[in-house]
């Protein structure tokens, strides 16, 4: 079955198929390590955690990264201001950071690089920058200097450089000129940020650098899939692509998948306005699958606005689908649900998701699905074992990171949901 999604390098909806014979290399920006994770960024990793299942399901193997962002002025700021050393407080939050989506049920990525453990590897991107002229000095910092606009001629797709990425409304505007890009390569010291040593003097290399270091080293370029929040677009997604073009001749990655955001009272959450909800405090308020519900529950093209009365209402839904299944699935031979209508629901859920990324049309399968058997409108088939039962919502566990199976004695809770 092929996976299909609103694929944010073309704007348009676009079959996903990576080359066989090989994993699945998916790239997702990750956090910046300061502070708590919040429930925005949380449903762009929910998303990328059921495209990974999806494939998975599909029988492919997936290599996915995940960078850390590990230095950076916000994490030097506020380690300077709670007095601490800013290693200190970048382990610390990445380690809750991990903590917090595993609460999800958020499968670890199989490769987490730290951006300070590739300083040596962004300083021999920029002397092959350098050396084929795509780098120059400005008052102290080397900036990337684009000689000629290598997208264009390569990708006639994308029209121009402009295009690549198309820019979430209320963003700044890629430059028009196709060659004022002028981005950071790498910056003198500035403190209390932490510098390296290099061949331009002590300094810290640019934050674009970073994934495109990491991607190229780890999986190689293009990747398969790539993205993040759509505030990632531009500029840093548009400048990951210009490094892949002057150096690789080709994009960044084949395609790109952009989350929008979640807001609040119609503003983006963010920790600059201080605007967010936490996801360790939704995940005190509720149940990892009833907060799935809720983030998963608005389409993957739409913002979703977060309000308590839709939080509540996805937690309602989430626990009576529960609570119906649990109910019925039978603890010995016998029991009272159809298997073959499971096997339905579970082929109608994968469908789903294949088609556009559907996760909240798959939910609401499953709550008509559940409300049928509550009214005992289902169609009457021969009635499943407990094993056959499981078997079923296992493979639906295992799509969408949630726990509908009765699991084994002993194996509750996250532990339980990543094992599927
Ligand atoms: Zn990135």
């Amino acid at each position: 079955m092929f996976l299909s999604f609103h694929e944010t390098l073309h704007d348009s909806v676009r079959r996903f198929h990576p080359p066989a014979g090989r994993p699945v290399h998916l790239y997702v920006c990750g956090p910046t390590v300061y502070d708590r994770a919040h429930v925005g960024h949380a449903r762009t990793y929910l998303y990328f955690d059921v495209v990974r299942r999806f494939l998975e399901a599909e029988g492919r193997t997936v290599r996915y990264v995940m960078n850390i962002t590990d230095f950076e002025d916000k994490i030097s700021i506020r380690a300077a201001a709670l007095g601490i050393p800013s290693r200190t407080l970048a382990r610390r939050e990445e380690a809750r950071f991990f903590r917090d989506i595993d609460r999800l049920g958020i499968r670890p990525p199989t490769d987490r690089p730290r951006a300070s453990e590739y300083v040596p590897e962004m300083v021999r991107v920029i002397r092959r920058l350098e050396r084929q002229g795509f780098a120059e000095k400005s008052e102290g910092a080397l900036l990337y200097s684009p000689r000629r606009n290598l997208c264009t001629r390569n990708f006639p797709l994308a029209h121009s450089l402009e295009q690549l990425i198309v820019p979430e409304p209320g963003a700044p505007s890629p430059p028009t000129d196709g060659t004022a890009s002028g981005f950071v390569l790498w910056r003198p010291p500035t403190p209390p940020c932490p510098s390296w040593p290099s061949p331009w003097g002590r300094g810290s290399p640019g934050w674009h650098l970073e994934c495109y270091a990491m991607a190229h080293h780890l999986l190689g370029l293009p990747v398969d899939l790539h993205g993040g929040g759509a505030d990632l677009k531009f500029p840093h997604h548009y400048t990951e692509n210009e490094l892949a073009c002057s150096l690789d001749q080709v994009l960044f990655s084949r395609s790109f998948l952009h989350l929008p955001f979640v807001t609040q009272n119609g503003e983006k959450m963010s920790k600059s306005t201080g605007n967010l909800i936490s996801l360790a405090e939704a995940l005190d308020h509720a149940d990892a699958d009833a907060l799935r519900w809720y983030l998963l529950g608005t389409p993957s093209t739409d913002r979703l606005e977060w309000s308590t009365q839709g939080f509540d209402d996805a937690i309602r839904r989430s626990r009576d689908a529960h609570a119906t299944l649990a109910a019925a699935v039978p603890d010995g031979a016998g029991g009272s649900l159809s298997v073959a209508g499971l096997r339905t629901l579970r082929r109608g859920v994968a469908h789903d998701i294949a088609d556009r990324l559907g996760v909240d049309r798959a939910l609401g399968r499953i709550e008509t699905y559940t409300t049928g058997i509550a009214r005992r409108s289902n169609p009457r088939y021969p009635r499943g074992s407990r094993r056959e039962v499981n078997a079923e919502l296992g493979a639906i566990d295992r799509l969408l990171g949630m726990r509908f199976s009765k699991p084994a004695s002993g194996a509750t809770g996250a532990r339980a949901r990543r094992a599927g």
